[in-house]
């Protein structure tokens, strides 16, 4: 796992090169320095960082040894948990564009929790979005970003700024603040904040299937030519 802050994930006592040596020695593959060694020149830092303590190195190659750390005994699957949003965009950059080429190079699968849309446009083949706990849309991302269906969805995509003072983006934007997650209301989960919402949504709402795995819980998904073209081609008798 890669967290959040490097600063709270790296212990400030131990030296790069124990920091990547434990986590082989746990798991019983330690073999020597070499492996410490090649984990630091895969996130583009030096042997000599090795024997660094964390406070020794900048923000960015913390986060590069948090990534080598969890790379460093050959996982299949690493789960990264805001691993940028306490780096500045430069830094950003190069670690995402790390990333990119890690999970090429050892064919990796992540999952990439993340409020950075762009981010996860860029690293992404499927997209989960998440309201108080629940999924409300899912897909590949192109789907999703091309074609947002859940209220939810849409009004956070329509928040991404778009660099061209020329271009107007129309904004969706929801009522109030996010509620607490600790009281789980019956219906749909953004029923207090959306502008579309009408009593069919303070009952369960179901998971509207658009094809391809693009799955929508709004009852707005039921309008999507996909979902109704589906429908029309169901034969029938049997339930959509
Ligand atoms: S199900 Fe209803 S309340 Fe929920 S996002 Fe869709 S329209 Fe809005």
């Amino acid at each position: 796992m890669v967290f959040q802050d490097p600063n709270e994930s790296l212990n400030p006592r131990l030296s790069i090169r124990q920091t990547l040596r434990e986590p082989l020695q746990l798991h019983g593959l330690y073999a020597g320095d070499q492996q410490l060694s090649e984990a630091v020149l895969r996130v583009n830092l030096d042997e000599e960082h090795l024997d660094r303590l964390p406070h020794q190195l900048s923000g960015g190659q913390k986060q590069r040894v948090g990534v080598a750390r969890a790379m460093v005994t050959q996982p299949r699957l690493v789960i990264l948990d805001e691993p940028t949003s306490s780096l500045d965009m430069s830094l950003r950059i190069h670690v995402i564009v790390l990333l990119k080429k890690l999970q090429r190079e050892f064919n990796l699968s992540y999952v990439f929790i993340s409020h950075d849309l762009s981010t996860i446009r860029h690293l992404c083949d499927r997209v989960l979005v998440m309201y108080l706990g629940r999924i409300v849309e899912q897909g590949r991302t192109a789907d999703v970003y091309d074609d947002p269906t859940h209220v939810y969805t849409k009004a956070l995509l329509s928040a991404i700024p778009i660099p061209d003072p020329a271009v107007k983006r129309s904004r969706i934007l929801l009522k109030g603040e996010t509620p607490t997650a600790r009281v789980l209301v019956p219906g749909c989960p953004l029923q207090d904040r959306c502008g579309f919402v009408t009593e069919e949504c303070r009952s369960p709402v179901p998971d509207y299937d658009l094809g391809n795995g693009h799955r929508v819980a709004c009852r707005l998904a039921r309008d999507h030519p996909a979902y109704r073209s589906a429908v029309t081609l169901t034969p029938a008798g049997s339930s959509s």
